[in-house]
């Protein structure tokens, strides 16, 4: 009975809207999952599978193309050319305090990243360090922790996390991380104030992580998009410190590194040189360029075709790696982000049917999500579509192939009209909201949206819920924590018969929904007054009219 009530109740919903095919969103995943895919990865075999076969699904969707232009004409496809960047030979790291010189280990003292400012050799003597506390910037909290320091040839010893993450209340969001927290914007920050390198004082709580993340994704082989400017993103040195030495070298330069450590949780904070203290350091980079492919499929807008809501996932995954227990050695990627790309084909396919609406719609397959959200970095630098008109993002990254659930969240906190409408709109299909439980982690930085909010288009990735509804929160939660232990990341995350997709087939509504009503509206939805991505939206208010 309660099933066959359910029913009635999806049934009336899907009255409203179009109809998702779970048995579809089964079989995408099993093709894009299947070991002939190999993992896809960037640039390999796999790559021009998923490629071909999510381009077939587009055209078989009734869509058009939508990449780049090919003799005036549109194809299917975005390039996007790839940096790799790899330290050759030893990294020689030379600490001096005045009174003598001490050798630092690459990996265990500080774990310097290979170098993606251009630079074939990072060789300099002697550079001066400079703490620079949360080394924050932000205008609209009135908060600078420069205060005019000039960081030419000097390196930036800044900690990680936002200024009132101790503390849990302040200027920055209390716990939840803001943007000025996470360590890309400390790398960024530092590189445009031209500063030699960065030194980020790792501590595991506002990190979130262990010295041994740190360690093994810094000292691996490094991939960025390729830039006109490397410079102005990276400066030459880019790396971690442990703590235990941080606070070691302040000992040595008559300074306290928890009384600092506090004083840069005020505004009044001023940079402090470690005087006496200075770094050395020499290493060589090996960078090539590697070619990889967004896929961009298009409905072309009836009445506003320039103006475009975009819905995204990233088709890639790690491709072939080192074996598991069992030997497989093919990272298949079912739920990341098989399950993602499905959703972004069974959107396709209801917008294929549906009569144009207003405004045009893209559906963005990116690259590289694993690498660093680079597909999407590079759509967000190099926007196929204008961004100043590019209404609004729904990202789609490792969803649950279970049962249908009585709740959905988003990556990370952000406060945004786009999240308030799916918020309102998840009330037709009984989908309340529950936000992420962690903000503290800084999730929302770390998914393909987010190289569209630091733009600032508004922008989420969608999550499905936990509450399920056979089963509960206990069920659900079990679920998640069974994936992240035994198959996140692993040659296990494979596709399975047992898998229902009623949930997937349940959340595509609310999403069809949120992103129709937005492509047949006038609005332009933004950020909160306070979000740090509201600047960068504002900025370009005059071409939205
Ligand atoms: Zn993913």
């Amino acid at each position: 009975m309660l099933v066959l009530s359910l029913m009635a109740a999806f049934a009336a919903h899907a009255a409203t809207g179009p109809e998702f095919d779970a048995k579809r969103l089964s079989q995408d995943v099993k093709v894009l999952s299947s070991d002939e895919f190999e993992g896809r990865g960037p640039n390999t075999a796999g790559e021009t599978k998923t490629v071909d076969y999510l381009v077939e699904q587009f055209k078989a969707a009734g869509l058009q193309p939508g990449g780049d232009l090919v003799k005036g004409k549109r194809g299917w496809t975005q390039n996007v050319p790839l940096g790799r960047f790899e330290i050759q030979g030893p990294v020689t790291l030379t600490l001096n305090d005045g009174k003598a010189s001490q050798a630092l280990k690459q990996g265990d003292d500080l774990a310097v990243r290979a170098a993606m400012n251009g630079s074939k050799l990072i060789d300099f003597k002697n550079a001066p360090l400079v703490f620079v506390g949360y080394g924050v910037t932000a205008p609209e909290r009135h908060w600078d922790d420069f205060k005019g320091q000039d960081l030419k040839g000097k390196l930036a010893v800044v900690l990680i996390n936002d200024p009132d993450f101790e503390t849990g209340e302040g200027d920055f969001g209390g716990k939840a991380m803001t943007y000025y927290g996470r360590w890309t914007y400390k790398y960024e920050e530092m590189a445009r104030r031209g500063a030699l390198g960065t030194l980020i004082v790792h501590e595991t709580a506002p990190a979130a992580y262990g010295w041994n993340t740190v360690k093994n994704s810094n000292t691996n082989v490094m991939y960025d998009i390729v830039r006109k400017k490397p410079g102005a993103v990276h400066a030459p040195m880019e790396a971690w410190i442990q703590r235990d030495l941080t606070v070691d070298l302040f000992k040595r330069a008559g300074l306290d590194f928890e009384a600092l450590k506090k004083q840069a949780q005020t505004r009044d904070f001023k940079p402090v040189e470690l005087k006496g203290i200075t770094l050395s350091a020499k290493y060589a980079v090996d960078a090539q360029v590697i070619n990889s492919k967004n896929v961009v499929a298009r409905v072309v807008g009836a009445k506003a075709p320039n103006e475009t809501v975009i819905y995204s996932g990233h088709w890639d995954h790690l491709g072939i790696g080192l074996p598991d227990a069992k030997g497989d050695k093919i990272y298949n990627g079912a739920i990341d982000n098989g399950t993602g790309i499905a959703a972004l084909l069974e959107l396709a396919r209801a917008y294929g049917k549906a009569p144009a609406p207003a405004r045009s719609v893209v559906f963005l397959a990116v690259t590289a999500e694993e690498k660093g959200l680079l597909g999407s970095e590079y759509y967000a630098s190099n926007p196929v579509y204008p961004l100043a008109t590019t209404v609004g993002v729904i990202n789609m990254d490792a969803l649950s192939a279970r049962g249908v659930a009585r709740d959905f969240t988003i990556s990370g906190s952000a406060k945004l009209d786009l999240l308030d409408r799916l918020i309102a709109k998840g009330k037709d299909w009984d989908l309340s909201y529950t936000p992420d439980p962690t903000p503290e982690a800084g999730h929302f930085f770390r998914s393909d949206h987010f190289s569209f909010a630091k733009k600032g288009v508004p922008a989420v990735s969608f999550g499905s819920g936990n509450d399920w509804v056979e089963g509960g929160l206990a069920a659900g939660r079990k679920s998640k924590q069974d994936y992240v232990t035994a198959n996140y990341h692993q040659p296990s995350d494979e596709w399975s018969a047992d898998w229902s997709f009623a949930g997937m087939a349940h959340d595509l509504g609310l999403l069809y929904a949120v992103g129709r009503d937005l492509a047949d509206s006038r609005d332009w939805p933004n950020w909160a007054k306070d979000a740090e991505f509201r600047a960068a939206r504002d900025a370009s208010a005059a071409q939205r009219k």
